[in-house]
């Protein structure tokens, strides 16, 4: 009741906020006139006519390109089928709404369910396949694998159809594990590859209200495009009346793909369109330049780089003639390009050198306590952290004395690291000790020397 309630509400502020807007009006009136008996459905608000031999690969999940959707258009789209239970409930839903939507069927699914798929044909959604056996690894085949997929699909569903017309060149990569090898047959067959512009994980173990949710979400997000989903799954069909519901209470409306014939050309459209956003010196530009395909054409290898290659004293360009010359002349030699020098290494012994940690560094004042928040394996054993946060300041100064007394230049990354583990620690430490106390708890000292600490925070 809540639910038919709040759709009321929604449907009176979308028709409040239609007022006015001829725009509006007009979808909510082909919606009304493609659905008798049916006033409060969402409707098909147009049929949107395809060449695929023009746009070969949609869907921006994986393609430059996508169906030449408007701003809050939405093309429902279904896997898998037909699996009668199932299948035919998404059906019942989709009449119930005159919603028309593109289903992508297996070919052994077909054969298995033959009426499920002539139920389709009977209803005028569109019809593509995807594959026979439905193999998730068509980017690993071989190329004739592929085709036999491919055909073998196509001519179970047409089998089962009796009608080729009635089958639409539109196909679905199962697993979308897209290859050169796959999309090249599919576009020499003229068949279109469809991938999608948003998912809502309905084949994951999840909820109708997830489903639900990212259907929804998601389009929000790109405000228009391909939805994947799969009339096989109970998920589905159960998140797929509040789907519809929630998509007319936003404003959003159907279209249906069908592919140009003889008698019905394409929708024309210009090139922009096919790209979900186009670019424009308002939107950046989402598609990187691909990377050309190099041609080794020989197997010769380039010499790698010499020592004297990065000789540093190619820095003075300047031969030694003009230089001499500008000297006497008093003007002034060009500076020396800023590249690396050679320096001396350190000698290996050098790091005898370091500062060893002071004794101080480890002793921590008697009387405070604190305590460490242990992983579970030490749960029975609490920490006795003394003046941890004192030590702070005593490890920062006296590991910069003993750097700055040796030279060393290391001391501001010492107080830099002494500066936020001690710190984060010391909090830690203080909070649990402050609910403890120093009953249970062991020297945090030991744990330091033996360097664990750490680790096991
Ligand atoms: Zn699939």
């Amino acid at each position: 009741m809540i639910g038919k309630a709040l759709v009321g509400v929604r449907t009176r502020q979308w028709a409040a906020l239609c007022v006015g807007l001829l725009v509006c009006s007009a979808a909510q009136a082909v919606a009304a006139a493609e659905c008798p008996g049916h006033p409060d459905a969402l409707g098909t608000s147009r049929t949107l006519v395809v060449d695929p031999r023009a746009h070969p690969r949609i869907g921006t999940m994986q393609y430059p390109e996508t169906l030449p959707l408007e701003d809050h258009e939405v093309v429902l789209t279904f896997d898998d089928g037909p699996l009668p239970r199932n299948s035919n409930q998404v059906l019942e839903i989709l009449a119930a709404q005159c919603v028309k939507a593109t289903f992508f069927t297996i070919g052994s699914m077909a054969l298995a369910y033959p009426d499920g798929v002539r139920k389709l044909h009977d209803a005028g959604h569109s019809i593509g396949t995807h594959t026979q056996d439905h193999p998730l690894t068509m980017d690993r085949m071989s190329v004739e694998r592929v085709r036999q997929e491919i055909d073998d699909g196509i001519a179970s569903v047409k089998s089962v159809l009796g009608d080729d017309a009635a089958l639409a060149p539109f196909f679905r990569i199962p697993g979308l594990a897209r290859a050169d090898a796959v999309e090249g047959y599919l576009a020499s067959q003229g068949i279109q590859t469809w991938s999608a512009d948003f998912l809502a994980d309905d084949w994951r173990h999840i909820s109708s209200s997830r489903v639900y949710e990212l259907a929804i979400n998601r389009l929000e997000d790109k405000g228009r495009g391909i939805l994947l989903l799969h009339d096989i799954q109970a998920r589905t069909a159960a998140a797929l009346p509040r789907i519809l519901n929630e998509l007319k209470a936003r404003g959003y409306r159907i279209v249906h793909v069908v592919p140009a014939t003889a008698e019905q050309p394409a929708t024309p459209t210009e090139p922009q369109q096919w790209q979900l956003h186009p670019v424009s010196e308002y939107v950046a530009i989402s598609h990187w330049p691909k990377i050309p395909n190099f041609v080794f054409a020989a197997a010769d290898m380039l010499p790698g780089p010499s020592l004297s290659d990065l000789d540093w004293q190619d820095g003075q360009l300047m031969p030694p003639a003009e230089l001499s010359e500008r000297a006497k002349r008093g003007v002034p030699l060009p500076r020396e390009a800023p590249w690396p020098r050679q320096s001396e290494l350190a000698p290996d012994s050098a790091a005898a050198a370091l500062p060893i940690p002071a004794q101080t560094l480890f002793e921590i004042q008697e009387g405070s306590y604190a305590a460490i928040a242990m992983p579970s394996r030490h749960a029975d054993q609490p920490v006795r952290a003394e003046g941890a946060t004192g030590d702070v300041g005593k490890l920062t100064s006296a590991d910069a004395g003993d750097s700055r007394a040796t030279g060393g230049k290391h001391h501001g990354r010492a107080r830099k690291l002494g500066a936020s583990r001690m710190s984060g620690r010391g909090s830690k430490l203080a909070a649990h000790a402050g609910r403890h106390g120093p009953k249970h708890l062991v020297q945090v000292k030991k744990v330091a020397r033996s360097g664990s600490l750490r680790n096991d925070l």
